[in-house]
């Protein structure tokens, strides 16, 4: 089970740098391989009992390494290592903060179940792309949250030309938003999901607003995917690892390619 403790030690080898800090102060880590022109973001673990994604962003340091091409690669495993923590079991009992989470999440169980961040808020919710609040728990308003603030200052200083959004679970490629496809993005999408045997979908109700790939197509009209990793109940066990990333990586590889092809 990767923790962000874990993830500190990890990412401590490479060539890291903190986009920001969470509800409770933890920093937001991200790390840098590859030194080519063009910028690819790849985030996971906006969800906190989707933690399996941040393992898979740090092992595809490994994979990468060697082979970035003319890219630059930005990868943040942790958006919400509060929400990660909570749903690992991490937070100390009997105390104000446990209880007042607790509270947040109508008195039921936190283990294994909580998505959130120590606010309550769907990080995925919280862009600015059709945001709305009631029902999914979005914030009080769009980039309410240090989280996704923190994503999007990124996004604007480094000016990505691609971004991946790392989840879990169902085997199945996002892209667009509301029906609108930047330039490259049906030929990317189609390009992983053969390198992958994902399947390419068009979200519907709540998954299809307000959302961080949502937010950068709109925002942007660049290629901007969420990946929905493995198969199964939250948290994944670790055992998908190893079949999920023989899959994904390569498709990820893929996408950098098929964008050199059909958008340089
Ligand atoms: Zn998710």
């Amino acid at each position: 089970m990767l923790t962000y403790e874990k993830l500190l030690r990890r990412i401590s080898e490479r060539d890291f740098a903190s986009a920001g800090k969470s509800v409770w102060g933890r920093e937001l880590y991200y790390y840098r391989v590859g030194r080519g022109e063009k910028k690819l973001f790849i985030n996971g673990t906006h969800h906190g009992n989707e933690y399996i994604t941040a393992e898979i962003a740090l092992d595809f340091y490994d994979y990468i390494k060697n082979r970035t091409g003319n890219w630059s690669i930005y990868v943040l495993p942790m958006v919400n290592p509060d929400g990660t923590a909570i749903c690992q079991g991490l937070l100390p009992k009997s105390t104000d903060t446990y209880e007042h989470i607790r509270r947040l999440n109508g008195w039921k169980d936190l283990y294994r179940v909580w998505r959130k961040n120590a606010n309550g808020v769907d990080l995925n919710h919280n862009y600015d792309a059709s945001f709305k609040s009631e029902g999914v728990s979005g914030g009080a308003y769009p980039e309410s949250e240090p989280e996704s603030r923190a994503v999007v200052n990124l996004v604007k200083k480094e000016n990505f030309d691609m971004v991946i959004c790392l989840h879990a679970q169902g085997e199945e490629i996002y892209h667009g938003f509301r029906g609108v496809y930047p330039d490259g993005s049906r030929v990317i999408a189609e390009a992983m999901a053969k390198a992958s045997g994902y399947k390419v979908s068009e979200p519907t109700g709540s998954a299809s607003f307000g959302g961080m790939k949502d937010w950068f197509t709109h925002k942007f009209s660049r290629p901007g995917f969420t990946i929905e990793v493995g198969r199964g109940e939250n948290p994944l066990p670790e055992e998908q690892l190893p079949g999920i990333e023989k899959r994904l990586f390569p498709a990820i590889e893929k996408a950098m390619l098929t964008y050199d092809e059909v958008l340089c």
